[in-house]
């Protein structure tokens, strides 16, 4: 029998890239950004610490982030058009490239709780709207209301987008959550969950519930979790093709984040990308002022938000 690899795990999340700035940021939602994002971390490192799976590490990392209202997945997502949540989840395990995703949810607590039932539990990938609404209470996971999710913050948000012409990322400012992880044995997984982008209209989906644009992980290349604009990171099929250059090319995972998001930014799209590798290297890559952003290893933790860190 092969004896198992014994590697440091390392854990990576973004709350969302954008146009933070230091001064722009209130000291208060930088303390409490930074302090989310910690107990994201610790969320998920108490588990790859106790030598468990990267999949469970970023499953309960990403429901951390969905729960705090700072970020723009669970609670605390932008509204669509007509003033309602509508959430997008995918979490996938670079073990076998299981992968499971939701699209328009509007009831389920933790969305990317369901996007895991979608993979494990139903021979699908990706369920939308009633349909995965229909499956999460199938699947007894936890239900919450409008007003569990709803924040006035996005309510504002929606109102300015409104009066503003509707443009869509004109704050450009991506909430969406993601985490990343390599666990003791070298597997890798990567979820990613959001509320998508103020404003969404006639069912519009990003790039977070898509294989392959928001969220990729393959044993033999990496784990990757995307923010940004949504429709830029499908035409570059972002994370996939981050895993592809690893693989292919051989490139490590900075020069490969810092290739595609440069890709990202020739078509015009804005965003970042989290990346960890089966042998514990982790990059992060962003073309916007600032990205949430943290890492967790047995060494310790550290968390972001500015270029400059
Ligand atoms: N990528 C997400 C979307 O386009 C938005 C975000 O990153 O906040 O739906």
């Amino acid at each position: 029998m092969p004896t198992p690899r014994s590697v440091p795990w390392k854990l990576v999340v973004h709350g969302g890239a954008g146009a933070m700035k230091r001064d722009s940021v209130p000291l208060e939602e930088d303390r409490s950004a930074r302090a989310a994002l910690h107990a994201a971390l610790d969320a998920g490192a108490a588990i790859l610490a106790a030598g468990g799976s990267a999949l469970d590490a970023v499953e309960q990392a990403a429901r951390s982030l969905e729960d705090d209202p700072h970020f723009n997945a669970g609670r605390g997502s932008v509204f669509t058009f007509e003033g309602k949540n509508e959430m997008d989840a995918s979490i996938m395990d670079g073990r076998d490239r299981n992968a499971g995703a939701v699209s328009g949810v509007s009831a389920t607590r933790n969305p990317i709780s369901l996007a895991r039932r979608v993979m494990e539990q139903s021979p699908h990938v990706l369920l939308s709207r009633e349909g995965a609404d229909q499956y999460s209470i199938d699947q007894n996971l936890d239900q919450a209301g409008p007003e569990h999710f709803a924040i006035p913050e996005r309510r504002r948000q929606l109102e300015e987008l409104r009066a503003h012409g509707n443009e869509f990322d004109a704050a450009l400012k991506y909430g969406t959550i993601g985490a990343v992880a390599v666990d003791c044995e070298g597997h890798v997984a990567a979820a990613t969950s959001t509320g998508g982008l103020t404003g969404k209209r006639w069912g519009r989906i990003g790039d977070t519930p898509l294989i392959g644009s928001g969220t990729y992980a393959d044993d033999r290349a990496a784990a990757v979790s995307a923010t940004g604009a949504g429709e830029f990171f499908i035409r570059a099929a972002v994370a996939h093709e981050i895993c592809a250059r690893i693989r292919m090319c051989g490139e490590t995972a900075r020069e490969a984040a810092d290739r595609v998001i440069d890709d990202v930014g020739s078509l015009g799209g804005r965003g970042g990308v989290i990346v960890v590798t089966p042998a514990g290297e982790a990059a992060f890559a962003f073309n916007t002022p600032g990205m949430y952003r943290g890492i967790a290893s047995a060494e310790g933790a550290m968390v972001a938000i500015y270029d400059d860190e």
